[in-house]
């Protein structure tokens, strides 16, 4: 049964936390109050139920923050949600629910305990000492508090974001380089004849990458590199001091150390994975760069490429090199063939099928809904909610959220709901939605985690689809992103929108030619990135958050955009998630190019590599160990060469 949302509220959102809230401390209460032996069904089991209850409740009440059309649900739902978090975070704090579960994991029935069931508690055991029960009751306190405060940071640091506008009117002429069917799409700026172009994605890149005027390419980028302004900044430093603090009262050396625990790599496997490709990928991004400098001599003899160039003279190297022109490449992707061909090729390697939910009572009417059904067994897997287009308020980037999580009832298999946001142009007039190359990228890469909720087949909410280890959880959407780059795989579905030529192979051939163009300057800002997050999180004490990005930012080649600060605007040092794991973007990157190895040695569309994958990864979830996962699918130990391969280093 699925959720109407078609008469959301700010109320509804509240009082289905609030429920959720209260079914929750009445199972715990329970818990606490059983006399006898305890076992599993007496004492996890009600835990397992009360989070995913919680878990429910961000589906249909603080989800609304992301997607919700009125600003009232959308304020709701961000409170819905800190409530909740609050909530989950609070329970591995509370001491009463330790020592009984300390009890039980002392008992004979929690001995005989495996899978799932073990790990389950083996992890609740984890939570425990690392939210300091075994510290005195005022540590742990305080400790909770630092938590709390986290929560709070976070929420007011996103909603600023969110709800940031700034823009630059301009002229016809003013916006010289850009394509027809950008302009037509911009709103009106307040002067008569102009245009507002805003620092939102859709605006802000294709302006970056096609606009001819060099100084309203640096105005722009200043105004989006200040989204979040010296507010979002300030929180932000807050939040770093906040984290180490608390690692510091745990007995961690720094809040990397606390945070790796938990993961599959720590700071040295971090340190060494760096050191091993950054020498390389430098070498690189110099012979790149001295490429775009000589493109650029032509227009601005003499001087230095600086942060507002790169894009533009990237677009046009590609133009000039390879032939190859986003907006032609476009064509061929219209967003429903995009789709439609993502669901085809995914059902015949996984063998799923794929059906629209007529009238599906979304959130807004630009959300489709789909069914995944099993086609051997004809079985309701899960339902996959898309909603692909921007709208104001809307989440501005994009991402997969579970709505349900799959899990084992009572009265059998409990199937889950994902949804992917995302901002793709919607069509206007007799144009469809045309998708870049990038954001079918990104839709396939999206659709990676939706797959990963929806064929999961764990048992327990805590490793149900995409709840694994934070540097794994990637893997499974980066080996999406190999498939559109085959020549097999997107003849099948990239036709001209006009036409319905199927893409010719020489673009193709060209698309793959130009794939790795300055593949080494774009790795390199990865690798900032991830350095940035370690000098914030890693070593011996935080860096200020804006000096950080002036220190290392030498790392990209490219020299700094003066007085603009990256971390009012980088959410993912604010996102629990992230912190201290922003490395995980290439790591799982390097695991998702190994799995795919295995696909171009038996065929990219094999189904029986596709099953095996499905089985041995998507169904498993956290049910075991990312590396375990990794080696069972394999065969083998993984390993970086075929990431080293695909972008010309090693062999
Ligand atoms: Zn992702």
């Amino acid at each position: 049964m699925l959720t109407d949302y078609t008469n959301m509220t700010a109320e509804r959102v509240a009082q289905v936390v609030d429920d959720a809230i209260a079914a929750g401390e009445k199972l715990i209460g329970n818990v606490i109050a059983t006399d006898g032996d305890r076992t599993y069904d007496n004492t996890m089991a009600p835990l397992d139920q009360a989070i995913t209850g919680a878990q429910d409740a961000y589906g249909v009440g603080g989800f609304m923050a992301q997607v919700h059309s009125e600003e009232t649900v959308r304020k709701a739902g961000a409170d819905a949600e800190q409530k909740n978090d609050k909530w989950l975070a609070g329970l591995a704090f509370r001491s009463d629910l330790f020592q009984i579960i300390k009890a039980y994991g002392e008992s004979d029935d929690a001995a005989a305990l495996d899978g799932e069931r073990r790990r389950n508690l083996e992890f609740w055991l984890r939570d425990f000492r690392r939210a300091g029960q075994e510290l005195s009751q005022g540590e742990r306190d305080a400790i909770e508090d630092l938590k709390k405060r986290l929560i709070e940071l976070n929420v007011t640091y996103e909603s600023n974001l969110a709800e940031w506008q700034d823009g630059i009117e301009m002229t016809p002429e003013d916006l010289d380089g850009l394509p027809e069917a950008f302009i037509e799409r911009l709103a009106p700026g307040q002067t008569e004849g102009t245009y507002l172009v805003t620092v939102d994605y859709p605006d802000y890149v294709p302006f970056m990458n096609e606009s001819t005027n060099r100084e309203l390419r640096r105005q722009l980028q200043f105004k989006f590199l200040n989204r979040g302004g010296e507010a979002n900044i300030a929180l932000l430093n807050e939040a770093v001091r906040v984290r180490w603090d608390m690692a510091g009262k745990l007995g961690y050396s720094s809040f990397a150390d606390y945070a790796m625990e938990i993961k599959m790599a720590d700071l040295k496997a971090v340190a060494d994975f760096y050191a091993s490709i950054e020498p390389g990928l430098t070498e690189l991004g110099v012979a790149e760069l001295t490429v775009l400098q000589e493109l650029m001599e032509k227009d601005h003899p003499g001087e230095e490429i600086m942060p507002w160039d790169w894009m533009f003279y990237d677009t046009l190297q590609r133009k000039l090199d390879f032939g190859v022109d986003d907006n032609e490449v476009s064509e061929y992707f219209p967003l429903e063939a995009a789709v439609a061909g993502m669901f085809d090729i995914c059902g015949e390697m996984f063998g799923i099928d794929f059906a629209q939910v007529e009238d599906p009572t979304a959130w807004h009417p630009d959300v489709s809904v789909y069914e995944i059904t099993d086609r051997a067994s004809g079985k309701l897997l899960a339902h996959y909610y898309a909603d692909l287009h921007p709208r104001p308020g809307k989440f501005s980037h994009a991402a997969c959220w579970r709505l349900k999580a799959g899990v084992a009832q009572a009265d059998g298999y409990r199937q889950p709901i994902a949804v992917v946001a995302a901002n793709f142009t919607k069509p206007s007039g007799d144009t469809p939605s045309l998708l870049k190359h990038d954001e079918v990228n990104t839709l396939f890469h999206e659709f990676g985690h939706v797959l990963h909720n929806a064929l999961t087949e764990a048992q327990l909410p805590r490793f149900s689809g995409t709840q694994t280890e934070r540097d794994f959880v990637e893997a499974p959407s980066q080996i999406m992103e190999n498939w559109i780059w085959e020549p097999e795989v997107l003849q099948r579905f990239a036709r001209h929108y006009e036409t319905g030529q199927p893409i010719p192979t020489e673009l193709v051939t060209k698309m793959v030619a130009a794939r790795d163009q300055n593949v080494g300057l774009k790795m390199l800002r990865q690798v900032f990135y991830g350095h940035y997050d370690m000098a914030l999180h890693g070593g011996d004490a935080p860096s200020d958050a804006s000096e950080a990005y002036f220190d290392l930012v030498g790392i990209t080649l490219v020299p700094a955009h003066p007085d603009t600060h990256l971390g009012a605007s980088f959410g993912h040092m604010m996102s629990d998630g992230y912190v201290a794991g922003y490395y995980g973007y290439l790591w799982s990157k390097v695991y998702g190019d190994d799995m795919f190895s295995v696909f171009e040695d038996e065929g990219v569309l094999n189904p029986e590599v596709g099953m095996r994958y499905r089985s041995a990864i998507l169904a498993r979830g956290g049910t075991a160990d990312g590396m375990e996962l990794l080696r069972d699918f394999l065969g083998r130990e993984p390993s970086s060469q075929a990431f080293l391969k695909k972008i010309g280093l090693g062999s």
